[in-house]
This record gives structure tokens, sequence and C-alpha cells, in this order.
């Protein structure tokens, strides 16, 4: 089937807006943004023919606003918080790689579960993962408990932990799998049943395994989360955030939060992922070639005390990550068994850089307890295993034995 990426609203005499004024409009995938393989609509869907020039790249529409030709009359697009196409092209290709049929970008990962939060009103009762980006966990506990929206978080490697914690009250469970930095699974089709089954929605967060490697949505979730900050912009140079949803019900919802509190995305942030994720299968393969050929590796090393990876058959839930995921990605953790080594180790790589943040194409080192996670309560963090000694590992997608040998120059260093 031919790809064709004309615009209905870009084509063609101007277009009466078929929004009302109080209601947002909802970025939907076109039809045959589904066409074709993962690979293929990584690149071509969603995209915007450009009707000036035919660039064969969507443009940045660095606009706050559009022309109307008559009072009411105009493309469709009225004002660039409500409608931009730069962020409806990527809207549509990251709805369109999660098997989705709308998109809601956001100016972060954050202001994207900030938006599912808002989904819920005061005395409403979320089960929250506990192991769940630190962010996510400030923003349920420091922020939305003082709205009066109560929060459990659970150990979600078992599903009965998730019915146990449901009360009359919950309304949302809130999930990511893989977990970091300890490599955790959640069991996405049992969640998934059980949720239906309690009528409760089921929020994934897919930044680690990413839409290549896992589709929360074909295991019953209703709505998945993306830091696009990370894998799916790749490169280390923008911060923002996504929501994808079937439902039409839930995107109607969205699209009014999405513009009611106007957490949006700048054109040129969402041009920057719509570049990335074109080379997101291409990436994803060799950050997980990498990061199975560096857990493997760490294994050896008697330095090492314990690696955290799914692909590792010794993962306790391997046969899991097997089940609901295609690859197992490029980040890696390790216990060293000593705090002083790990400093060392975290301060001497020379390729693997010292800093927060994953999932770009060059590698990064960290040390979750004094990072990432500083702010768990350090009984917390003993209690899953992030203990001081602990090393994050993000796996670019450079050669394997330079990243190998960076690492082993850094497991020798003197104190
Ligand atoms: C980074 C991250 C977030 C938050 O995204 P920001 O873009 O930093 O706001 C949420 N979830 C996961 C798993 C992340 O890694």
């Amino acid at each position: 089937m031919p790809i064709n990426r004309s615009l209905a609203a870009t084509s063609g005499a101007p277009l009466r807006s078929t929004v009302p004024h109080s209601k947002a409009p909802m970025t939907r995938i076109r039809e045959h943004d589904l066409d074709h393989a993962l690979a293929t609509r990584a690149v071509h869907a969603g995209q915007v023919d450009d009707p000036l020039a035919g660039a064969v790249m969507t443009p940045i529409y660095q606009t706050s606003t559009y022309r109307q030709t008559a009072i009411g009359e105009h493309k469709g697009y009225e004002y660039a918080r409500t409608q931009n196409p730069t962020r409806e092209a990527l809207e549509r290709n990251i709805a369109s790689l999660e098997g989705a049929t709308y998109g809601f970008a956001f100016g972060s990962g954050l202001a994207a579960t900030d938006t599912v939060l808002k989904l819920l009103k005061s005395g409403d009762h979320v089960v929250c993962g506990d192991n769940v980006y630190g962010g996510t966990h400030r923003l349920m506990e420091r922020v939305y408990s003082a709205f009066g929206l109560k929060i459990s978080f659970v150990d979600m490697r078992n599903t009965a932990n998730i019915d146990r914690a449901i009360t009359p009250t919950t309304r949302l469970v809130y999930c990511e799998t893989p977990t970091n930095p300890m490599m955790f699974l959640a069991d996405l089709s049992a969640i998934g049943d059980l949720t239906q089954a309690r009528g409760l929605l089921f929020v994934v967060d897919n930044t680690f395994a990413t839409p290549v490697f896992q589709r929360p949505l074909t295991h019953g979730a209703n709505i998945v989360l993306h830091s696009t900050t990370k894998y799916l912009n790749g490169h280390s140079d923008m911060v923002g955030g996504i929501l994808v949803t079937s439902r039409d019900d839930l995107a109607e919802r969205i699209g009014f939060l999405q513009n009611a509190a106007g957490g949006v995305p700048g054109p040129m942030d969402c041009w920057l992922a719509l570049r990335g994720t074109k080379t997101l299968p291409l990436r994803m393969r060799q950050h997980d070639a990498n990061g199975r050929q560096l857990a493997a590796w760490l294994t050896e090393q008697r330095q090492v005390t314990k690696v955290y990876y799914p692909g590792l058959a010794s993962h306790p839930q391997h046969d899991l990550a097997k089940r609901q995921m295609s690859g197992f990605g490029g980040m890696v953790s390790f216990d060293v068994g000593e705090v002083g080594l790990a400093h060392r180790i975290a301060k001497s790589t020379k390729i693997f850089a010292l800093a927060e943040s994953l999932g770009g194409v060059e590698s990064l080192i960290g040390h979750p307890a004094s990072m990432t996670h500083a702010s768990v309560p350090p009984a917390m963090r003993q209690a899953m295993g992030l203990t001081d000694s602990l090393i994050r590992l993000s796996c670019g997608i450079e050669e394997a034995a330079d990243l190998m040998a960076d690492l082993d120059a850094a497991f020798h260093t003197r104190a």
C-alpha cells in the first residue's frame, strides 16, 4: 500500500474547525500510519508532507499561532499549545509504534505522568510499583497526596501484591517494567487481566523496554507512558514525554488536559524526538547486543558480586522476560560489594560518562544510591537490594569490546 502522508488539514481548501472550543483536539493516527512493519513505521508513520517545498523531513513548525481566513475558519490549527503539526507528527509516530490510536506529547516524562494523575480526583487510590522512577514516586508522594490522592507502593514482581492493595476507591494501577535500577519485572498480562476484571485503569511506563521490545497495550494496558528523553529520542539532546492510548474516552480526557494544563513540548524538541524514533529499532538492536555482552562479561568478573539483567538466564524472572519482551535492552546493573570500589569505578571510566539519564547512543555509568535514587529512604533501598555498592550502566551503541575494556580498566584502578 502506498504511503500517503498528506495531512488532510494541510491540503486543499481551508477547513472549518470541527473541534468545539470546550474540547481539545486529539491526535489520532491515520489509517496508513499502521501500515508496514515496525522498522518502516519508525521512519514513516505520522510524518507530515510539506505542502510548500516537499521537504522529506517533517518541518519544524516554529510558530505560536496560525492565520485564519475568516473568524473561526482555518486549517485546523489555531494556537500552538492546542495544535502543532510537528508535535502531531511525533504523537502519531509513537502511537503507531505502540499500536495505539492516539498520542499526546508533553514537555517531559513527568509532565506526562502528571497528566495521568490528573485523570483522578481527590480520594482516589493508586496502586504503584515500589521501584518506579524516583520522580514518579516524588510526584505522587509530595505533590498529589496533598490533593487527596491515596497511593500504595507495592512490589509488582508478584501480581498478588497488587490484588491485595486494591480498595473500593482504587482507580489506577501504575506499573514500570523493567524497573530502574533493579530490573524487576511485572507480569503485564496478569496485571492486565486483574485490572480489567476490577475495572481499573492500567498505566505502563514503557521507557526502558521501548515499543521495539515490549508493547503493553497488547497485554491489556490502557495507557502507555514514555520519557521520550531516553531511548525514543536516543541522543540526549532534549527532554520530553508522551502518553498513548487506544481508548476514545481516555484520549478525549487526556487531550483536554494537555490543552487545559498546557504541559506541551516545543516543536524543536518534538522534531528531535521524531528524528530519534526513525532509528529506534536499529539503535535498540545494538543497545540490546551490548547489554547482553556486558551483562555476561560482568558475571565473570571477580569484583562483581551480582548482575541484574533480564536477559541473563540467572535473572529470577528470565522466563517472564522472554514471554513479554522481544529483547532486553541496554540497561545493566551490578553490585561490587564495596562502596569504595563502586565510587572508584564510577569516576574512572573513560567511555562511560558518569551522568544521570539513560537511553542515549553514548554509554553512561551511574551510582543510583547517591544519584537517581538518593531520595529513596535508605531502608527502602536496602530492602530491594539497591545497595551503596550498586552501579547502573546505560550501554550505548559503541563497540562492546571497547566498553568492556573501559570497565576492566576502571575495575583495576587503585584507591
Ligand atoms: C526519566 C524517566 C522518567 C521521567 O522522565 P523525564 O523526561 O525526566 O521527566 C519517567 N520514567 C522513567 C522510567 C524514566 O527513566
